[in-house]
């Protein structure tokens, strides 16, 4: 395994970071064995950052990841969310939040997270975000129940404002720089850089859309790009690659994100994902991908209020990345 700094003085983190999603059965129905032993098998491979939410399974990757995570919590960095708890349900406001994350706590087995996020915040109205639901995650950090904080989301205008307007350790932006799409890039990795907030890049696969077994059935991405993902994965298979392996690769290569998120409750998953940080793209089957890929390139979908989308910087016209992130461990 790999490990960056979580931004330019955070903990040592896998480059690589374990999704516990699927283990909610968010994708498929799986079992609380295997995504146990999924996890362990995590372990074993040094992937040591660990992302989960209440939302996750109403709840359930949660247990499921305490119970995974029994007697072994200090070996792991362990992020949770807050604020989002179903499809429709969102509550951002302070007194929900302090319960939220004693219930996280219960679910996780443990005293503190070591990341406690904003769960969608695109669902929620920018002034309370900022006015109320990030000083309530300030004072949570300050009771010990968290080290740091942060926030999540699809649309990065938002989360580049939020970022402009509030210290912040983390950034979690998903579905925004992987093999079909790239503008996390122009909105949002700029913004970190110049604010020096981690930043961690989740959904390698588009949810789903490159992988043999397709998108669930509640992917939001319009049809032509889930036509175009399932074009790239044939287009691998007949290359005899797995799309994984290209997928994951090409994240990996990102020079600021801290750590790439997959999500997995499967051990042979982990295990394929692992050795994918060892594969080396041929560069003609890159540009066989970039051909497939170009037609839907950068096309994205709505998520949230219409009006947390309109944002187009930081005040300040400098794009450069910084110089200053640290591999730690080569
Ligand atoms: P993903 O792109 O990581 O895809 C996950 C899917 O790919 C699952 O079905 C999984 O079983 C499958 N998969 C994983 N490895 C595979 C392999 N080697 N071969 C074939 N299939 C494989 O999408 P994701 O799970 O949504 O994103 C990763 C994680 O990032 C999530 O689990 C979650 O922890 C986090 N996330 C957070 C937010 C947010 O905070 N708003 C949004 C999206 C994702």
């Amino acid at each position: 395994m790999r490990y960056r700094n979580l931004g330019k003085q955070g903990p040592a983190v896998s480059v690589l970071g374990f999704g516990a999603s699927p283990l909610g059965n968010e994708f498929r129905v799986t079992s609380a064995a295997e995504g146990a032993r999924a996890v362990d098998c995590a372990l074993d491979h040094g992937i040591n950052y660990f992302d989960v939410s209440p939302y996750y399974g109403r709840t359930l990757a949660e247990e499921r990841l305490g119970q995974a995570l029994a007697g072994k919590r200090d070996r792991v960095f362990l992020a949770t969310k807050c604020g989002r708890y179903d499809t429709d349900r969102f509550d951002f406001s302070p007194a929900r939040l302090v319960r939220s994350i004693d219930e996280s706590l219960a679910r996780l087995r443990t005293d503190h997270v070591d990341l406690l996020q904003l769960h969608d915040i695109e669902f929620g109205d920018f002034r309370q975000i900022v006015d109320q639901a990030l000083p309530a995650l300030e004072a949570i950090r300050r009771s010990g129940k968290t080290r740091f904080i942060g926030i999540t989301g699809l649309p990065l205008k938002m989360l580049a404002r939020v970022a402009c307007a509030v210290p912040l350790d983390t950034v979690l932006s998903y579905c925004r720089y992987n093999l079909m799409i790239t503008d996390m890039d122009q909105w949002l990795t700029p913004v970190a850089g110049q604010k020096g907030v981690a930043l961690i890049n989740a959904s390698p696969l588009h949810m789903g859309v490159l992988t043999e077994r397709g998108a669930p059935a509640w992917h939001p991405a319009p049809p032509e790009v889930k036509q175009a993902g399932r074009a790239v994965v044939d287009f691998c298979r007949s290359r005899g690659v797995r799309v994984a392996d290209v997928a994951l690769r090409f994240c990996l290569d990102h020079p600021y994100v801290s750590t790439t998120l997959v999500g997995m409750a499967d051990p042979g998953h982990v295990m394929e994902n692992v050795r994918a940080l060892d594969f080396e793209p041929d560069p003609e089957l890159m540009a066989g991908i970039q051909r497939l890929v170009a037609p839907v390139k950068d096309v994205t979908w709505p998520s949230g209020r219409p009006e947390n989308n309109d944002y187009e910087g930081c005040g300040d016209s400098e794009n450069r990345l910084p110089s200053s992130f640290v591999v730690v461990q080569p």
